[in-house]
């Protein structure tokens, strides 16, 4: 018999807003402590109530808008009632009843070739703690309470654990340029659920969902696991299969019952009385699109018609800090590529020095763009913008003002840089010994001294040229 596997996912991701949903404790990438950003209301002592934080909205309606759902204009929030100690309100607060997107829709390019894939709804929720095990005992960190998460539901339109993969680098290439999310393992959580039935039939078969797994391996693996097992049970009767809830054990690379498949009515949703109902009018959601930022695609083909390369371009399309950066210094006038250049070669360059990523740049665009400006206009040379880059970068100085200072910005003309030459050429006989003697390399070590003699002042390609003509009178 052959059999068709029927995947659905419900996909969590937690996004990078600064502050928690309902609370103005710091968010995702605040904590460094465990229980570092807690507060009564997302401790759930008695009498807190949550205020909406707009921000998870807006990122919400991004991602509908992404992945071409309908935006509800009204959108309420409901309690899901279960205790477990991570919970401290013994509730979370979620949407049931009226999510915020519904029916998108997106198109994965898979080695067979287009495959569309429905999206049933996204809805926002709040995260819940973590419990961290030691020996006998147990702890809780608040941290991760109320971060906001978008849910993500598809229709079972899956048909491949390879389909499954696409699409989940798809939503995470999307989310990391869009600023939604940087979907680095744990943030981004998958519920699994999947059925096996012969080919051709129009009735799905008994679904199973594996619960909460975080790294694309896992998932693949999980899947290929559960589809055999399914497949196995059909074919050879070996178990009878039931609708529940299974948990992928990393080690074994097995799947295993955890309980039986909850139901709506289990959780005793009620609306949540707190939090009034959002309305989205026109206006709101047209700055909400005018804001959206541009597909990957579409986006990536506008670098390419710069003139980046392609390594470049997918280190951009991929990290929405770099990009906004680069978008932000060309709209000061600077040329994309020139700048692509100076932030992914020689701003990587000074926080690799220093043992740091790209991640952690912090340079305002205003810095940067003065910097290029500089050498752009033959202010100073390029040796010199770097000088000032790596102040800018490690300690935040002013660019203009820093190059002023360090006598960086003094135009030399021609005259002095040949006098300066004239100096270096009478001050090193030894290295004009070797280059009559043939050794072409006391070229460079006589360069290197003039350079040293302009403190990097100067323009490279005229002392250059001015160096030349002066070595071939000798
Ligand atoms: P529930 O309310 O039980 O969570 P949903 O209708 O919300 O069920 O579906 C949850 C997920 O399960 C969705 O991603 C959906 O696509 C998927 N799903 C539903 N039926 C099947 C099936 N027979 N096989 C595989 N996935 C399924
Ligand atoms: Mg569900
Ligand atoms: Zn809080």
């Amino acid at each position: 018999m052959n059999y068709e596997v029927v995947i659905g996912l419900e996909t969590h991701v937690e996004l990078s807003t600064e502050s928690k949903i309902f609370c103005s404790c710091g968010g995702h990438s605040s904590p460094k402590e465990a229980n570092d950003c807690v507060c009564p209301a997302c401790s759930g002592m008695p009498g807190m109530l949550p205020v909406m934080n707009k921000r998870v909205i807006e990122l919400a309606v991004t991602a509908g808008l992404m992945l071409n759902c309908e935006i509800s204009r009204y959108t309420t929030f409901d309690k899901k009632n279960y205790y477990y100690p991570d919970l401290p309100c013994a509730y979370q607060i979620t949407q049931l009843n009226h999510p915020i997107c519904t029916n998108g829709c997106v198109t994965l390019k898979t080695s067979q070739g287009n495959r569309d894939v429905r999206i049933k709804q996204i809805h926002m929720e709040e995260d819940a703690g973590k419990l961290v095990h030691e020996g006998k005992f147990s702890f809780v960190d608040f941290n991760r309470t109320s971060v906001p998460l978008i849910e993500i539901v598809t229709q079972p339109d899956f048909r491949s654990a390879e389909e499954v993969l696409v699409y989940l680098n798809k939503l995470k290439s999307m989310f990391r340029s869009g600023g939604i999310s940087e979907c680095e393992e744990g943030a981004m959580r998958c519920d699994v659920n999947i059925s096996v039935r012969e080919e051709g039939s129009d009735k799905f078969g008994v679904r199973t969902e594996i619960k909460n797994m975080s790294s694309f391996e896992a998932i693949e693996r999980a899947i290929k696991y559960e589809a055999q097992r399914h497949m196995d049970a059909l074919e050879f009767e070996t178990e009878e299969l039931v609708q529940e809830t299974r948990r992928f054990d990393d080690v074994s690379g097995k799947t295993f019952a955890m309980r039986n498949k909850e139901t709506e009515a289990d959780y005793r949703y009620f609306p949540d009385a707190n939090l009034m109902p959002i309305v989205i009018d026109d206006e709101w959601l047209e700055q909400i699109k005018s804001a959206k930022p541009v597909e990957i695609d579409e986006k990536a083909q506008y670098y390419r018609d710069e003139g980046i390369s392609e390594k470049e371009i997918e280190m951009l399309v991929t990290n929405h800090k770099l990009s906004k950066l680069l978008d932000d210094v060309v709209a000061m006038g600077c040329n994309a590529k020139d700048t692509a250049v100076w932030i992914l070669t020689d701003c990587a360059g000074v926080l690799r020095k220093d043992g740091k990523t790209l991640n952690e740049l912090d340079v305002t665009a205003e810095k940067l763009s003065a910097i290029i400006k500089m050498v752009d206009s033959g202010d100073i040379n390029r040796n010199a913008g770097k000088k000032i880059l790596i102040a800018v970068v490690e300690e935040n100085v002013d660019p203009v003002a820093y190059c002023k200072e360090n006598g960086l910005d003094r135009k030399v003309d021609a005259g002095a840089i040949e006098s300066i030459i004239d100096n270096v050429i009478a001050q090193n006989p030894q290295a004009i010994e070797d280059l009559k003697n043939g050794k072409v390399k006391a070229k460079q070590a006589l360069f290197g001294a003039c350079m040293k003699e302009l403190k990097g002042a100067g323009d490279v390609a005229v002392i250059k040229e001015i160096l030349k003509a002066k070595l071939s009178n000798i």
